[in-house]
């Protein structure tokens, strides 16, 4: 069956562990000896209900979430969090700080724009691309702001946050869609994060979101119910139709993570990727480049150039001959990305840095 599966380096919707889609399949026509796939099933069902609870449950243990958080699973995806954290956290009389680290934190600020005032506390952008994300001295940080906003993981522009901005007795809102659950992190350091599950921990269709319940209790009550976090939380995330089968899968993926022994090996392995695949561009560097500086260099989007877009063309169609796909560039960039996100395993990586060595001395 999975002979003909290809590397998949796609920045999202991305790889998914092999075993979870298996698990998928085998569940498919008959889960739990229901005589139905989880899909058919209510999501107010004991079958279904079994599941939703273990993949909170999965999430509250891999992460050690503490008690005063909830774990929420959500529709509308990371862009609809880009309204919805200043919807419910952004009053009327208060301003909102954003970092702006790239494409997807310029988008987040644009909604919270429409909603509210809003601050840049920092931003790294020259000309338009980002190829680093500020140091805790150059965010000029509004101590009275409601919550500051950034990005952990900039996909587009291959930079990712190492450190956990300081933000005193401001709450941390971070989008995580494309590093979450890349490492352990200490929940408490943020008031709220939130995830689009399709990069790094399932399928598209559910954004996994983890805030502070003060922070929920506190929300603005003239927004519609539907878009608030008190709505959600009050059901856990059943108060309309979730996404089942996302979360099903999120579910087949948090369980394979904590069979293999929770998230510290997964940063061993996402750490020994990155070192693998930099080191190759860096020791080719006469004929790869990485326009992002050393110290913010993502483990999860790692972008590299070719010294011409012809040869970049030739890379990615020669790569997908030799079986791996989703390496072009995002269409705003150009250039190279291979997003070796957790589903995406360390022989993938050396397959990848092996033909980089091969494409290099042919065409360099
Ligand atoms: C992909 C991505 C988004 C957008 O996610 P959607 O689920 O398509 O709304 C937002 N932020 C980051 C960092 C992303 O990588």
């Amino acid at each position: 069956m999975t002979n003909h599966r290809v590397i998949n380096f796609n920045a999202g919707p991305a790889a998914l562990p092999v075993a979870a889609l298996e698990r998928a399949r085998d569940e498919m026509l008959d889960f739990a000896n229901s005589g139905m796939s989880v899909m058919e099933h209510s999501h107010r069902g004991k079958e279904y209900g079994a599941v939703h609870e273990e993949a909170v449950s999965l999430l509250r243990k891999l992460l050690d979430v503490p008690e005063d958080y909830h774990v929420l699973f959500l529709q509308g995806g990371a862009s609809q969090q880009f309204a919805m954290v200043p919807m419910n956290l952004l009053p009327v009389g208060r301003s909102a700080d954003y970092v702006l680290t790239g494409a997807w934190s310029e988008k987040a600020l644009a909604e919270a724009k429409l909603v509210g005032t809003t601050r840049v506390a920092a931003t790294t952008a020259k000309e338009g691309k980002y190829t680093r994300v500020p140091t805790q001295r150059e965010l000029e940080l509004d101590g009275g702001a409601a919550y500051v906003h950034i990005t952990s993981n900039n996909t587009i522009f291959g930079t990712q946050w190492f450190y956990v901005p300081e933000t005193g007795t401001v709450p941390l809102a971070a989008d995580m869609s494309s590093d979450f659950l890349w490492r352990k992190f200490d929940v408490r350091r943020f008031g709220l994060v939130y995830a689009g599950a399709q990069k790094n921990v399932g399928p598209s269709g559910v954004v996994v979101v983890i805030v502070r319940k003060d922070l929920v209790e506190a929300g603005r009550k003239d927004i519609p119910k539907i878009f608030r976090y008190a709505t959600h939380a009050a059901d856990n995330s059943l108060y309309n139709t979730p996404p089942t089968f996302s979360i099903y899968m999120i579910r087949n993926v948090l369980s394979l993570t904590a069979e293999a022994g929770g998230l510290e090996g997964v940063e061993k392995t996402n750490r020994e990727k990155g070192r693998v695949l930099y080191g190759c561009i860096d020791k080719l560097a006469a004929f790869y480049r990485c326009p992002v500086e050393v110290g913010s260099r993502s483990l999860m989007n790692v972008v590299f150039r070719l010294p011409t877009p012809e040869l970049e063309e030739r890379f990615v169609a020669e790569a997908k001959k030799a079986g791996m796909v989703g390496l072009k560039g995002h269409r705003s960039v150009g250039g190279i990305r291979a997003s070796i996100y957790n589903a995406v395993g360390l022989d993938a990586v050396r397959t990848l840095v092996s033909f980089m060595e091969s494409f290099a001395a042919k065409n360099g």
